[in-house]
């Protein structure tokens, strides 16, 4: 790619006057071996939950999904989302293997910073009260509710969750700034339950899903080659099938067929390239020592941790002058998707970093500091993007070895979706690369890495409509 091309020259143009810059750099480096081993230690703890509850970082969680979606699927679902910033709430209309979706109607709300730290009850309260208004608003003509039958709901919560069943779960822990109080080892479902019954809501919950089940089960309704979703957006996380008769730890469960696993790889934590500035800002964060990988990867903390590189650089005197921008020592204020605005400056002075970086900080950035900034920006984003690749690589390793699709030329689909994904072409790049250099084109050919925007939703409500009362 020839702005990478580009980008390297201007690295090595300027990095020997800059000594914070040249080590961050050199304990960035994801030099392909050491991408192997990273990718052959998350296989490892892969295995090992998967063997025995809490065997490794990965909590590889069984979902219970073990019918996967056909296509025939019929009737009125909804499917509510609780994730990252936004929460949905969606009606589909399926109509079984022909008409498909016959219709479908979406609503989005932002979560407000304040019920992402509230109590239980007011962030349910919140969504009950959504759902309610949602389908007050249902146009009858269009969604039809077989006579007699409750409205079924498939529920996307995107936290890590003990399943006990398709439709419940206790919450293990909060992640991507979540701390709503209490909520630990409470059963999620009944949460929702008792905020819809405050709202005279009787409505029943008939799958609880994680975002990468949900979106892994929405590309699979209409594309049977998909083996496993990917999430990389605030958080993230992959999810694949996965044989039942490889799960030791399901032990006197029936050992055929295949079930989907939430592998919470976010929690992956070994051997990573982690500088002072992750370990800062982890320290930092609302769950510290947890979901390391997460935060070297995903979408909430690349900027965070550029920031805090960048505010480094100042102080010891590389970058911005004399005095430290006080918008430059304050958490947060660099977001992804500003990294990416300025990797995409391809003009001779950067005018749009300078801009940016003059908007957010305050600071008047000579070209030589934009071309600094900007080699931080890569250097953090490709480090994410290629660790994000190690890891699909150990989800498509372990799906090959049972399988052994890709050897036999099977194309083999990895359904993605999240923003950081979506508007990132740089990370894309990167993670893509990384991909190929571990898995070998000749077996990387018959992977295809499928954008599937919002399709969690649909998943959930499928999965309602499998797991379906009537
Ligand atoms: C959560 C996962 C979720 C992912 C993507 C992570 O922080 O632990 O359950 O799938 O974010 O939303
Ligand atoms: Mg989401």
């Amino acid at each position: 790619c020839s702005k990478h091309t580009v980008m390297s020259a201007v690295r090595s143009e300027s990095t020997s006057t800059c000594p914070v810059l040249t080590k961050f750099q050199k304990n960035c480096a994801t030099p392909t071996t050491f991408l192997r081993v990273v990718a052959d230690a998350i296989a490892d703890d892969m295995q090992a939950g998967l063997a025995v509850h809490g065997g490794g970082d990965l909590e590889m969680i069984l979902t219970y999904v073990d019918a996967l979606p056909s296509g025939k699927e019929e009737g009125l679902f909804y499917a509510l989302d609780l994730g990252g910033t936004n929460f949905r709430v969606r009606s589909v209309q399926l109509g079984g293997e022909e008409e498909r979706v016959v219709a479908t109607k979406s609503e989005q709300l932002s979560i407000a910073q304040k019920l992402m730290i509230g109590t239980s009850e007011e962030l349910f309260g919140f969504i009950a009260s959504k759902l309610a208004d949602f389908v007050a608003k249902e146009e009858p003509g269009r969604f039809r509710l077989e006579h007699g039958r409750k409205r079924e709901i498939g529920f996307t919560f995107s936290f890590p969750v003990n399943q006990t069943s398709i439709d419940s779960g206790t919450l293990i822990k909060w992640t991507k700034g979540f701390n709503v109080s209490g909520m630990e080892g409470k059963n999620v479902v009944a949460c929702l339950n008792e905020a819809m019954e405050a709202h005279g809501l009787d409505m029943r919950v008939s799958a609880l899903v994680n975002d990468g089940v949900g979106t892994l089960a929405g590309a699979r309704y209409w594309d049977k080659d998909v083996m496993a979703g990917v999430i990389l957006g605030t958080g993230t996380n992959a999810c694949y099938v996965e044989q039942k008769h490889a799960i030791p730890k399901l032990q006197n469960q029936s050992s055929s067929g295949t079930t989907i696993i939430n592998t919470e790889w976010g929690g992956f934590s070994k051997c990573l390239p982690r500088t002072i500035f992750d370990q800062e800002m982890d320290k930092d964060s609302l769950n510290p020592g947890e979901h390391l990988y997460e935060k070297m990867i995903s979408g909430m903390y690349l900027g965070e941790i550029v920031r805090r590189v960048l505010l480094h650089m100042c102080q010891t005197s590389d970058l911005f002058g004399q005095s430290v921008p006080a918008k430059l020592a304050t958490p947060l204020t660099l977001k992804s998707q500003d990294l990416c605005k300025m990797q995409e400056d391809d003009t001779d002075d950067l005018s749009s970093v300078g801009s940016i970086l003059y908007n957010i900080f305050e600071v008047k950035a000579d070209l030589k500091e934009r071309r600094r900034v900007v080699e931080v920006c890569d250097t953090v984003v490709k480090r994410g993007g290629r660790l994000a690749g190690a890891g699909i690589v150990a989800i498509l390793e372990r799906i090959e070895r049972e399988t052994k699709r890709l050897a036999s030329g099977q194309r083999t689909v990895v359904a993605m979706d999240g923003a950081l994904y979506e508007k990132y072409p740089q990370y894309r790049q990167y993670m893509q690369d990384a991909l190929v250099e571990l898995l070998g084109d000749e077996l990387a050919c018959h992977v295809q890495i499928k954008h599937t925007k919002d399709v969690s939703g649909l998943g959930a409500a499928v999965l309602a409509a499998t797991n379906s009362i009537y």
